[in-house]
């Protein structure tokens, strides 16, 4: 290769077409997101059962960041997340799924979101998060023994959503996640694993909620993350990868924790989230031009809405959730 080619491979990013939206396009993802709840072939397709609780979390999100909330079926949406209640105090994706950890943070914001806190079995999952944390600190999602920061930052936020963070081992869990923080500023999914926009997250995220983030080096942190914005001015998750719209939220977020948003450069930022709409049917998608999901979709929205938008709800940046459903739950 080339030095020029070498150039360019360590400069991956994508084009941004004269065609691309340049403007927030609420109206088409409101009903991008109806539309899931009411053609149940396009729902079904869309969230495959092994990601169902975490998809209508992704979309009652959405709505309620866009102040569309009311569009949705809340009864119906409470039945379901109760059919999703597994004997050992867990939630699954769907009817029928085993417990995991991360859907069973998904049912306890599901419940916040909707306001119905009293619907769900509090005490059941205390038990189920308490039982998955070992003796180094970390965290399993299930019954499977397998480590992630993932996990660490989805237990620590169940039970700080429910008020129950006494019930682990907090000081062993921040010594864990510090295993993971990497000479390079960054944090990886265990001790010795590569730094990932998505690892620093869930790693900020959970200093955030135990209140320790004065143990990393925040400006360090924030350089790491800074230097993922592009030339297009997306975000990547690791150097040397495409930029992704999903990573606008888990950088954003990160350097909103941090209090340094303001090292990346939001027009250039808000432009690459705008040319990921689907101007025909709504949804953002990862990229510019390819096809728009929920996950994505409610990672763009909430993007947007670190930089506040005057149609757009302020959300929290540890939960992706709106300030005004966490009330004086909301961290940052
Ligand atoms: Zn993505």
């Amino acid at each position: 290769m080339s030095f020029a080619g070498f150039m360019d491979f360590a400069r991956k990013d994508v084009n941004l077409l004269e065609s691309s939206p340049t403007a927030f396009l609420k109206k088409l993802h409101s009903d991008f997101i109806c539309k899931y709840e009411k053609d149940r072939d396009s729902y079904e397709y869309a969230m495959s059962e092994s990601l169902r609780l975490s998809g209508i979390y992704w979309c009652l999100s959405a709505m309620d960041i866009m102040q569309e909330l009311d569009r949705m079926n809340r009864d119906e949406i409470v039945k379901y997340v109760k059919e999703c209640r597994r004997e050992d105090g867990g939630y699954g994706p769907a009817e029928q799924h085993d417990s995991h950890l991360l859907h069973t943070l998904c049912a306890v914001q599901i419940a916040i979101i909707l306001d119905r806190l009293e619907c769900i079995d509090a005490e059941g999952i205390v038990q189920f998060v308490k039982n998955l944390q070992k003796p180094d600190g970390s965290f399993t999602g299930d019954s499977s023994n397998e480590i992630d920061t993932r996990f660490t930052f989805v237990a620590l936020a169940t039970l700080y959503l429910l008020g129950r963070l006494n019930e682990i081992d907090a000081q062993k869990a921040v010594e864990f996640v510090l295993k993971c923080y990497n000479s390079d500023g960054g944090f990886g999914t265990r001790p010795g694993s590569e730094s990932h926009s998505g690892q620093v997250y869930c790693c900020v995220g959970s200093l955030c909620i135990l209140d320790r983030l004065e143990s990393i080096d925040r400006n360090k942190t924030a350089a790491w993350l800074a230097q993922r914005q592009c030339t297009s001015g997306g975000l990547n998750g690791r150097p040397e990868k495409l930029p992704d719209v999903c990573y606008s939220w888990w950088v954003l977020s990160s350097l909103a924790m941090l209090k340094r948003l303001h090292w990346i450069d939001e027009e250039k930022m808000k432009r690459f989230i705008y040319a990921c709409q689907d101007s025909e049917t709504g949804g953002f998608a990862d990229r510019p031009e390819d096809v728009s999901d929920p996950f994505h979709t409610v990672f763009g929205i909430a993007a947007l809405s670190l930089f506040s938008h005057p149609e757009l709800s302020s959300v929290d940046a540890v939960f992706c959730m709106t300030k005004k459903c966490l009330g004086d739950k909301s961290l940052c």
